[in-house]
């Protein structure tokens, strides 16, 4: 009798996996659907391995889009024996804001390497939670801040560290969109309004292009033109961020007007990138011309990216330390929009 054939996995299935790690995603929502999900097509150190979600409808439609088998689909409510799996490494938080302190210390006590979207939590006192949860579990944690992985805003940080045209003397940063939809504009889900969605990116900008944390702050709501939808967040803000050596950043976030923008004035040229923040389509120029870099798929690039941190156990460049510092510099924001006084970082 002759041998009876044995299954083996196909040929790119095994070569798609090999030495990659897991990441599991937890929240179906747009942003996983639209943009992470797909960019695993472009990743070579990470696959995706599994998908957490409250809705057997979404997760149906995903297993079968992305191949997931049904051993590494979890709800929110059996969502901790996650640590029986070994297909898992990574879980990569992707809920409303208000629910990213649960299920990042929930994913590090199930031993899992995590990601965490942007804004990291409501509170400094929940990233201290979040924080600590991974070091006591010895897990890795990073926030999804995408743009430290995108050539042209690589490019400012280069411009802001090697001064090619001198010393930045200010900055202007503004993201807004038009429309809004679902928790954005609820409180208790969002931790506030545009700045908290879309403020966070100029708040980030500023710190990488200068390489500098803000000394203070001054905030100012602006007039609500929807106050109806708008009722327990703001609508608009701008805001002002002092740096050291004098260095000021304008800034401008607003859930009715569609904005995108970054630039360094400098004491000899300026450079700047419009749109700035967008996942795709990212343009700059400068004093002396356009900028020509590459085009990336930024969540590949930051996925793999922790993959490698992890598996070489070196520290990612987005820890969860960079996130509370950001959710430090908007809680000072908003308590400057609320006073009307300028507000210290300590
Ligand atoms: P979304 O509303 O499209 O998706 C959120 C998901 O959470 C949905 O699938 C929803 O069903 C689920 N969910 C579970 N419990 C919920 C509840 N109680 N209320 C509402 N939804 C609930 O949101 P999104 O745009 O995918 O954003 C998710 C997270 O990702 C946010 O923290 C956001 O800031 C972040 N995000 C980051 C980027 C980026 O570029 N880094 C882009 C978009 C969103």
């Amino acid at each position: 009798m002759g041998k009876l054939p044995v299954r083996l996995p196909t040929k790119s299935k095994m070569e798609n996996k090999k030495n990659r790690l897991g990441i599991a995603l937890v929240g179906l929502g747009t942003y996983t659907t639209g943009e992470l999900a797909p960019s695993f097509k472009k990743t070579k150190h990470c696959y995706l391995a599994g998908l957490v979600s409250g809705s057997p409808e979404k997760i149906k439609k995903l297993r079968k889009k992305y191949d997931i088998p049904k051993r590494n689909v979890y709800n929110y409510q059996n969502f901790d024996s996650i640590k029986d799996n070994p297909d898992i490494d990574i879980v990569y938080v992707v809920l409303p804001n208000a629910m990213h302190a649960e299920f990042v210390v929930r994913a590090a006590r199930a031993g899992k390497h995590v990601i965490c979207e942007k804004p990291m939590a409501l509170s400094v006192e929940e990233c201290d939670q979040m924080i600590a949860a991974c070091r006591d579990a010895g897990k890795m944690l990073s926030i999804g801040y995408r743009l430290h992985f995108e050539p042209y805003n690589q490019e400012m940080m280069r411009i802001g560290k090697e001064q090619p045209f001198g010393n930045i003397n200010k900055l202007i940063a503004q993201h807004g969109m038009s429309t809004v939809k679902g928790w954005r504009d609820d409180k208790r889900m969002a931790g506030g309004g545009p700045l908290m969605d879309l403020g966070i990116y100029c708040v980030q900008a500023c710190r990488y292009t200068t390489g500098m944390e803000p000394v203070a702050v001054r905030a100012l709501e602006l007039p609500k033109t929807k106050p109806e939808k708008f009722q327990s967040v703001e609508e608009a803000l701008t805001w002002q961020m002092e740096f050291p050596g004098g260095i000021i950043a304008e800034c401008k976030s607003s859930y009715t007007k569609g904005m995108d923008f970054l630039r360094a004035e400098c004491s000899r040229g300026w450079a700047q990138l419009k749109p700035a923040f967008a996942y795709k389509g990212i343009k700059g120029k400068t004093s002396e011309g356009k900028m020509k870099l590459e085009k990336v798929n930024q969540q590949a690039k930051q996925m793999d990216d922790f993959a490698i941190a992890v598996k070489e156990n070196r520290p990612s460049p987005v820890p969860g330390e960079m996130g509370r510092q950001d959710v430090k510099i908007l809680q000072a924001i908003y308590q400057s929009m609320k006073s009307g006084d300028k507000v210290e970082i300590t």
